[in-house]
């Protein structure tokens, strides 16, 4: 009865067509990316604009729902599909499809202003076709949308020269709990009047309000590219590798990729057409890029004169650069394409860390040693931003080892001062790890800042930080 209620009115408030209940219609809507997380909701709306968005908050909020905000649903971590973790409450999905529009593109100011549903790829061609760049880049750009993207702090390949979507937003409009509607949505480099409300939002996962538009910074579309797919005996040397090209080319270097060869294996077995862009095999490879924003250099000598130095320091065991536009896509669909192949090839426990980049090679030989010697079975595969000290280090190995094979790598991250979450967030996947990792004092803070922003805790409970500790 309460539920029909909360469907007649959503209904009256969105219209019939914006509230789906059919549950052929809705199963997509229940299941995250990698199929390891479920549950079930009364309905999934579809609001258009921020008013609609307002509404639907209400509406949930005064029939005691709660709400999942939902983008793209290519989250690796179970933060935008209803969970068990809602204390039996009903669950409202908030499909931010609909939201979709782009709201500007101005070249002056450079700034792009879009709706929260607007798909990443289409943000970044809008930009391009004003002659902008929107750096940020990852693999599941073609489904993620902005939204999603902001409320994760995504990073992706270009975190080295642009930083995270942290540092590239500069306003953001918001959906309250109480159905308010914050417009924090300016255009400004500079704003010193106290507390910077959006960064509340952004890597909040949908947990302190929801995001509807986002004002992204743009930058100058670079004139050329080089993209090189680089042997290296192993991580040791690609660190000195990076620091090398720094020294030499500068903030030119744009993405450093570290991968290791069981990844590349990976994918070579699974993805049609896809080739070793070397004749020998290595142990790790570096795919690097390297851009120039300035008019008429060439930068493709410049960055081989530099292979050919770390090769002389024992840095490089060999070097391939893309000759064509197609050579630069195929390099880059072999780094792109890890995820899904490892998906293809079965489970996997996975861990998104980051740790100083100098402990990468420490880390690395360690957490493979530690993980082999205690569960002989299980295939440890390393590959991510190592640039910016981002390890995707990822273990193929039964569901029922997963847990207790992260909690090895977790600690050992920890002890080297790194993160257990670089990247991806906490959703469900970690949000009982969070306690052992997090101190007391910022989990106290993270505890009141969601009970003082949404106190009848409707936005996407369960996720991110528990609102009570968790009893021993
Ligand atoms: C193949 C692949 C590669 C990936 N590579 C990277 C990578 O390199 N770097 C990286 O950082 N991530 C990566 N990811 C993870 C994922 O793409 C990002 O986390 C992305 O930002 C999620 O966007 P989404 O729209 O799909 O969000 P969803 O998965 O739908 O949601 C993610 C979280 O944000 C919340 N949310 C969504 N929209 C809103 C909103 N409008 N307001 C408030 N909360 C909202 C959800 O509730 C959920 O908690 C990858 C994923 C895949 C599948």
């Amino acid at each position: 009865m309460r539920a029909r209620c909360l469907l007649r009115d959503l209904r009256d408030a969105l219209g019939e067509t914006a509230v789906k209940t059919d549950p052929n219609e809705i199963s997509p809507y229940l299941v995250d990316w990698r199929g390891r997380y479920s549950g079930t909701a009364e309905c999934v709306v579809e609001p258009r604009t921020a008013q609609e968005m307002a509404r639907v908050v209400k509406t949930a909020v005064a029939h005691g729902a709660a709400v999942v905000p939902q983008g793209g649903n290519t989250g690796l971590v179970g933060g935008g599909v209803p969970s068990n973790g809602a204390d039996g409450r009903t669950q409202v999905v908030i499909s931010m499809r609909r939201l979709n529009r782009i709201r500007e593109v101005d070249p002056l100011d450079n700034v792009i202003v879009t709706e929260a549903g607007v798909i990443l790829k289409h943000a970044q061609e809008a930009a391009g076709a004003m002659g902008r760049l929107l750096p940020i880049s990852l693999a599941a750009e073609g489904s993620a949308q902005v939204g999603g993207v902001v409320s994760t702090n995504a990073g992706g390949i270009n975190v080295l020269r642009y930083g995270c979507t942290r540092d590239l937003v500069l306003g953001l409009e918001v959906v309250m709990a109480d159905g308010a509607i914050w417009n924090g949505l300016q255009k400004l480099r500079k704003n010193n009047t106290g507390y910077d409300l959006k960064q509340l939002f952004i890597g909040a996962e949908g947990t302190l309000g929801i995001v509807t538009a986002v004002a992204l910074k743009l930058f100058p579309l670079p004139h050329s590219h080089t993209t090189t797919f680089i042997a290296v005996p192993n991580p040791d040397a690609a660190v000195k590798l990076l620091r090398h090209l720094q020294a030499e080319l500068g903030d030119s270097i744009v993405a450093f990729e570290l991968v290791q060869r069981a990844c590349l294996d990976l994918v070579l077995s699974s993805v049609k057409d896809a080739r070793d862009p070397l004749s020998e095999r290595s142990p790790w490879y570096v795919l690097a890029e390297v851009s120039a924003t300035m008019k008429g250099l060439s930068i493709d000598d410049l960055v081989e004169d530099s292979l050919a130095s770390a090769a002389e320091q024992g840095f490089v065991s060999d070097a391939v650069l893309a000759r064509s536009a197609a050579q630069r896509a195929e390099f880059w669909r072999l780094r792109e394409e890890i995820t899904d192949a490892e998906r293809r090839y079965g489970p996997s426990a996975k861990h998104d860390v980051s740790i100083p980049v100098s402990l990468i090679p420490e880390f690395l030989a360690k957490a493979d040693d530690a993980v082999r010697s205690r569960f002989p079975e299980a295939k440890p595969i390393a590959f991510g931003h190592v640039g910016d000290g981002n390890i995707h280090f990822n273990v193929l190995a039964p569901v029922s080892d997963t847990e207790a094979i992260g909690m090895v790598v977790y600690d050992l991250v920890s002890n080297l001062g790194g993160s257990i979450s670089a990247e991806h967030g906490i959703g469900l996947s970690k949000v009982d790890l969070l306690p052992r990792y997090k101190d007391d004092i910022s989990l106290t803070l993270m505890r009141q800042l969601r009970l003082t922003l949404d106190p009848l805790q409707s936005f996407n409970p369960g996720k991110l930080v528990h609102v009570r500790p968790l009893e021993n």
